[in-house]
Parts: C-alpha cells; structure tokens; sequence
C-alpha cells in the first residue's frame, strides 16, 4: 500500500505564469549586474540550487556559499513580488486529490518533492492557499541533485512514520521527466502529469507508471492500493473522459 504521496510544485500543483523565472532574471539583474542573464537555463524539473550554480559557473561567478545566500535572499523577495503580479492557477484536479487523500481511510503522509528551496515552496503554496496541506517534504535547499532529494524525502517520510518506508510504498507525483528519474532512483511508482511543459507522450518516453493528461478524472483512492492490485483496477474514475485515460507504460 502506498504510505506516502509526494508531489513536484510547478507544473505538478500550480502553474505560477513564470513568476519563478521572472524571479531569478531579476535576481541576475539587480543583484549581479547580468540583464538576461538566466536566459539560458532550463528550469522544468531542477533544482533551484543546481540552476543558481548553473548561473554562476556560466558567468564566472565563484560559488560560494555567500554568493549563494546573496542570490536566494533576493531571489525570494523578488519571487513574493512576481506571484502577486503573474496569472497564476492551479493544476487541474489537484484541490480534489488533496481532499481526498486527507479523507482517505488509508491516510497516507501528503507531502513534497520539489526542487524549489523550502522558502520558495512556502511562498508560492501559501500564495494559492496549499502550504499546510503537506506534513513533509524535500527541497532544493537540500541538495542540488534531485535524486538525491528523493532519498531525503523518504528518510523523512520514514522519520514522521515511525517506520522505515521502501520506495515502492511512496507514490511520486510530477511533471517532468526528472521527476520521473527521481522516483525511479527511489524504486517509487510514478504518475507523471502533462500539466506543466511535457506532453503525455514525452513523457510516456521515460516509462512513468503512468502518464496522464491531469489529475482532474483520476481517483486518488485507485493510486494508493497494492502494487499487486493496482494492475488490475482501473486508474481513471468511472467517467474518465478518453483523452485523460491514463496511459501505463
Ligand atoms: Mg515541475
């Protein structure tokens, strides 16, 4: 049975209009002196450390733990600003999976594997409402690599359950093919979402579990059961439209 669910933020949760990367452009600008000058990263699925050392090293900016806090202090600042400024919303689906998991007589631990640092995490979930909504989580404040946030977001699954959790128990949710990566480094199942830059198919590419449209006509309920079971049951809800059928790979 699945213990724990743990989804990605951008993309996965909430589409923030780009408030993030405008964020970190004007970080470049106002705090280092470079106009445009995180134009060249490509920000789905990383880390926000390993994008900010990205930054550094490709304009020869030593990277330094102060470097580090100059860029991240600023960076939330700015972040807060371009939220309340962006046409952001959340991801289809995802108000009522959250519901349903709090109600869920299986009450599995909800929380987040997210490459963004916990600060950012707060600001942009508090921004819809969402933050309390999750008892855990790993961020990129924790580690640059995102495979590795995944075997920190399990030790601290196990940790608040008093038991040590295997891989397979953990349901990762996310939008990206490294979401999917950072699931597989962990042995988890993965339902990967076409709501942020990757289509179904792309991801299909990268043999999730499952790849799916949205959350919207999917029962949370179906993805908690055994793995032994899940095969044989039905992801979607009975209504599922067709163009959301859950595709296994
Ligand atoms: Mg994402």
């Amino acid at each position: 049975m699945i213990k724990a669910v743990l989804f990605d933020i951008d993309g996965t949760l909430v589409r923030t209009g780009g408030a993030g990367v405008r964020a970190f452009d004007r970080t470049s600008a106002t705090v280092f002196g470079i106009p445009n000058g995180t134009s060249h990263l490509r920000f789905a699925g990383r880390t926000d450390t390993g994008l900010i050392r990205e930054f550094f090293q490709r304009h020869g900016i030593q990277d330094t733990a102060e470097n580090l806090e100059r860029f991240l202090n600023a960076y939330v600042h700015l972040l807060d600003h371009s939220l309340a400024t962006s046409t952001s919303e959340l991801c289809p689906g995802v108000d009522r999976w959250l519901c349903d998991l709090k109600k869920s007589r299986k009450s599995p631990l909800v929380g987040l594997l997210t490459g963004n640092i916990r600060l950012g995490a707060e600001i942009k979930l508090r921004h819809f409402g969402l933050w309390d909504a999750f008892a855990v989580g790993a961020f990129g404040c924790d580690h640059s690599d995102r495979n590795k946030l995944a075997e920190i977001a399990l030790r601290r699954c196990s940790q608040l359950l008093g038991t040590p959790l295997q891989g397979r128990e953990v349901l990762v949710i996310g939008d990206t093919p490294l979401d999917i990566e950072c699931a597989r480094a962990i042995g988890a199942p993965c339902l990967a979402v076409a709501t942020g830059d990757y289509g179904v198919g792309q991801l299909m590419r990268h043999q999730p579990t499952w790849a799916v449209e949205n959350l919207e006509t999917l029962d949370a309920e179906t993805y908690l059961k055994e793995p032994s079971t899940r095969r044989k049951t039905p992801p979607g809800r009975p209504k599922t439209r067709s163009s959301n059928s859950p595709k296994k790979s």
